[in-house]
């Protein structure tokens, strides 16, 4: 294998990186939880593929992409590699899940019984399971997707049911506040959905993890039960 070149970029993610895992660390000690337990996903919107190299060199190992089309480039740009998972983060129009269902080891946003529907129609014609985590809207913000809090029961029950879509956990993106401690509370309510979730018997036991916490919130959502944080800017820097 020809040796890395190490570019002054290259010095910086894996710094970011490092840190990142540092505080993922403390956050889960603080509240007597094993570190292991938390996943480092890179959102990689933006990001050139020198990066995600180096992101990967430094031992990032899942990549959560929102925007298909630049998915659609890094994927095979990047190549299959020992360990590597890519994970879809964002917003899913109707027209481009065919391109999504089957490519993508987790789908994190999964907003409405009817796309997990279209979601389980594309999985079955491809003869694949599709991981999927179910975006909740805890403070029911208009600008965003999701299903509403008590909405939930009900759709873990029909989604349950569809034989090619397996629910994997929850998912949820507060909104945006500068004081990280802000989002505390939409970050608990999703903890005590899951716990409440996982005991009914459609959940199968499946309905374990929750994808929440990015750059500026990821410690205060570990604190509060996160089983995987999107990171962005924290890894790559600020996005173009
Ligand atoms: C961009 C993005 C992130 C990461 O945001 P940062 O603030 O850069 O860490 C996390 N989740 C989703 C859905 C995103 O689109």
């Amino acid at each position: 294998m020809a040796p890395l070149e190490h570019s002054p970029d290259s010095v910086i993610i894996a710094d970011n990186v490092r840190k990142i895992r540092e505080g993922i660390r403390q956050a889960a000690l603080r509240v007597g939880r094993d570190p292991s337990t938390v996943k480092l996903v890179a959102a990689t919107k933006t990001v050139a593929l020198q990066q995600l190299i180096e992101a990967y060199v430094a031992g990032v190992r899942i990549f959560g992409e929102n925007r298909l089309q630049e998915a659609q480039e890094k994927i095979p740009a990047i190549g299959p590699r020992q360990g590597l998972a890519w994970h879809f983060i964002g917003r899913m129009q109707r027209r481009k899940l065919k391109d999504i269902v089957g490519k993508f080891s987790l789908l994190h946003s999964v907003e409405s019984v009817e796309q997990a529907r279209s979601i389980q129609a594309i999985a079955e014609t491809l003869g694949v399971q599709q991981e999927i985590l179910l975006e909740v809207n805890v403070a029911g913000e208009d600008s965003k997707g999701g299903f509403a809090l008590q909405h939930m029961p009900g759709a873990l029950k029909q989604i349950g049911q569809l034989p090619h879509v397996v629910i994997r956990g929850l998912m949820t993106l507060p909104p945006f506040r500068d004081d990280p401690e802000d989002a505390r509370a939409y970050f608990s309510e999703l903890r005590r959905l899951r716990d409440d979730l996982a005991q009914e018997s459609m959940s199968q036991g499946g309905v374990r993890e929750l994808s929440m916490g990015m750059s500026h919130d990821y410690r205060v959502a570990i604190e509060e039960g996160a089983t995987m944080v999107r990171i962005g800017t924290a890894i790559f820097g600020n996005r173009r």
